[in-house]
């Protein structure tokens, strides 16, 4: 049977979901379909109701829709809940439900450093940061600060949240920043700065020796942002997103299907489209 899938944001150029996808569909010859829907602000709950008829097995919602699709939902799991951000919808029996992948890739993706944080920072609040900072919870930070731009959204936050023992919530200031590097073991760049094609290129500027220091960003285009690549001269230890996009990307199939992939499989697919050229 076709399985149909896709993708719901605007912009969506910067995503490789649909390239993703479509790679792993055709690898373990399923006859399944992606498509990317670039959605304007007003179009959303019409295109929304439209998919249920058109007869779509699953959606991901990237930026900006992640947290403005919640009241479309019938059932939102517990993890999406809490985290206030759906990534991924399912449409199944005539309901509609949402989840959060973007914990579970976050959470899978920083395995290998578990044990080694205790103290935490984030920059950015938006449905990534959400994400990350309910993964350091289950990972047992002692300590998260997190420094978003927007009053109210560090509001909501704090509201939300609030079942987070010792969550900080900062403005955007660089003397903080450099401040809270100093008490921290890792720093996470929520936000998009860095991304190809994003204005900005680095979140601050920063040049304190960072050795023993974990910098993970989100971003996995460019493969290196000037964050990292920095982090990295200054002695820290660093990660990309891509782990991040592969791991969450195998957990919405998982929810659409049922069916387990491996993680090799998506690398393999996943390095296939940067030979050919991520034009994303
Ligand atoms: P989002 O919901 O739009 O949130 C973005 C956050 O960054 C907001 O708090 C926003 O604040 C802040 N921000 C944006 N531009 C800023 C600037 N110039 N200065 C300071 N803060 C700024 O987006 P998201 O879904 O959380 O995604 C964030 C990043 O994570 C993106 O780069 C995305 O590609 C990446 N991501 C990666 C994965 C993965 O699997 N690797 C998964 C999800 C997301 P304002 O509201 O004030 O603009």
């Amino acid at each position: 049977m076709l399985g149909r899938f896709g993708i719901i944001g605007n912009p969506l150029n910067h995503s490789i979901s649909p390239l993703l996808f479509e790679g792993i569909f055709k690898l373990l010859n399923l006859d399944y379909v992606y498509i990317p829907f670039q959605i304007k602000e007003g179009e959303l709950k019409p295109f929304f109701d439209s998919m249920k008829i058109k007869g779509f097995d699953g959606m991901n919602v990237t930026i900006p829709y992640k947290e403005r699709i919640i009241p479309l939902i019938d059932e939102v799991d517990e993890i999406a809940t809490k985290i206030g951000a759906v990534n991924t919808i399912h449409f199944s029996n005539g309901r509609i439900r949402g989840y959060n992948t973007d914990y579970y890739g976050f959470y899978k993706s920083i395995e290998e450093f578990k044990g080694r944080i205790r103290n935490s920072f984030i920059l950015g609040g938006g449905g990534a940061g959400r994400a990350v900072l309910y993964a350091l919870y289950h990972l047992n930070c002692k300590k998260i600060f997190l420094m978003d731009r927007n009053p109210s959204r560090r509001e909501r936050i704090r509201k939300d949240f609030d079942f987070v023992p010792n969550l900080e919530l900062i403005d955007w200031n660089c003397k903080l920043f450099l401040q809270i590097i100093e008490e921290v073991e890792c720093v996470i760049n929520a936000t998009p700065i860095g991304m190809e094609g994003f204005q900005d290129s680095n979140p601050f500027d920063f040049n304190i020796p960072l050795k023993g220091k974990i910098f993970i960003d989100l971003i996995y285009n460019p493969s290196s942002t000037i964050f990292l690549s920095k982090a990295h001269l200054l002695g820290a230890k660093i990660k990309n997103g891509l782990e991040m996009l592969l791991f969450q990307a195998m957990k919405s199939l998982e929810i659409w299907t049922g069916i387990k992939t491996k993680k090799e499989d998506w690398e393999e697919v996943y390095n296939s489209i940067k030979q050919t050229g991520i034009k994303k």
